[in-house]
């Protein structure tokens, strides 16, 4: 309530016909910094109508300062970057285990991620050390990954509960629904992925996936770079519109109950 509180000051109350947004998508990264302080940033997220978001951040650090400042609105997820260039060799470097084991004593943190690996990395000792962790912790694994991948995380790490960037950013409306049957401990985010409406229209087979598994979904803008900043509002505003095509059951779900549950507000 308080960050919900917090950010309506500085928000203009939204329409009518606005879901609130639980964003399971943000970063707040080094380039972020010197264009946007924290309180700025808090101030795009309220007014583009997010209540709550998932965030990540190379380094960390970018996430702990927006949490300080909404720690009911900020849902911390450790991402095990210390820089980009743990990007591409983190599961296999041990030293990233130990930062991200050294690290998770904060206690604070929702997931690990959003981490990048291929199917081939899935067994390798670092990826494995993030799923027992998290199963120790009883965090989220928020993986950005191809479906081959997402399969083998839930296969080969079947306690884990995933959350999977972008529905696989490639991955189709009907594969994602096979996936989403098969695994329980399977949830999606859908940032970037504007093929769930093309000109606006929701897709009729993303349709059908979101009425079989509403409470499997949820939304995500995705700051990866600092000038997608300037598209939070345009983003949410997209989303909103398809929101609407749903039953408002569906679309409350998807919009910000999956969120508020998965991650607890504090
Ligand atoms: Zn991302």
């Amino acid at each position: 309530m308080a960050l919900a509180l917090a950010l309506a000051l500085v928000a203009p109350a939204p329409a009518a016909a606005q879901y609130p947004i639980f964003d399971a998508h943000i970063h707040y990264s080094r380039p972020d910094w010197d264009a946007y302080t924290p309180e700025r940033i808090l101030s795009i997220l309220a007014r583009a109508g997010e209540r709550r978001a998932l965030v990540s951040s190379t380094p960390d650090e970018g996430t702990l300062e927006l949490y300080r400042r909404a720690p009911a609105g900020i849902v911390p997820s450790l991402r095990p970057y210390r820089d980009r260039a743990d990007m591409s060799t983190w599961p296999r470097d041990p030293a990233v285990a130990a930062y991200v084991e050294e690290r998770l004593k904060r206690g604070v943190y929702r997931a690990i991620g959003e981490s990048h690996f291929g199917v081939g990395d899935v067994q390798a000792p670092v990826v494995k050390r993030f799923a027992e962790l998290a199963a120790q912790h009883r965090l989220f694994l928020w993986c950005h990954v191809d479906d081959a991948t997402a399969e083998a995380v839930l296969t080969t790490y079947p306690g884990v509960k995933l959350l999977w960037a972008h529905a696989g950013m490639s991955a189709s409306a009907r594969r994602v629904g096979e996936l989403v049957d098969r695994y329980p401990t399977l949830w999606v985010e859908l940032a970037l992925r504007t093929d769930v409406a093309p000109d606006g229209t929701l897709d009729p087979e993303w349709r059908a996936v979101f009425l079989r598994h509403p409470d499997r979904f949820l939304i995500g803008t995705d700051t990866w770079v600092t000038s997608r900043w300037e598209g939070v509002r345009g983003a949410t505003e997209a989303v909103q519109h398809w929101l609407l095509q749903l039953p408002r059951e569906v679309a409350e779900q998807i919009a910000w109950r999956n969120g508020d549950r998965l991650f607890p507000p504090p």
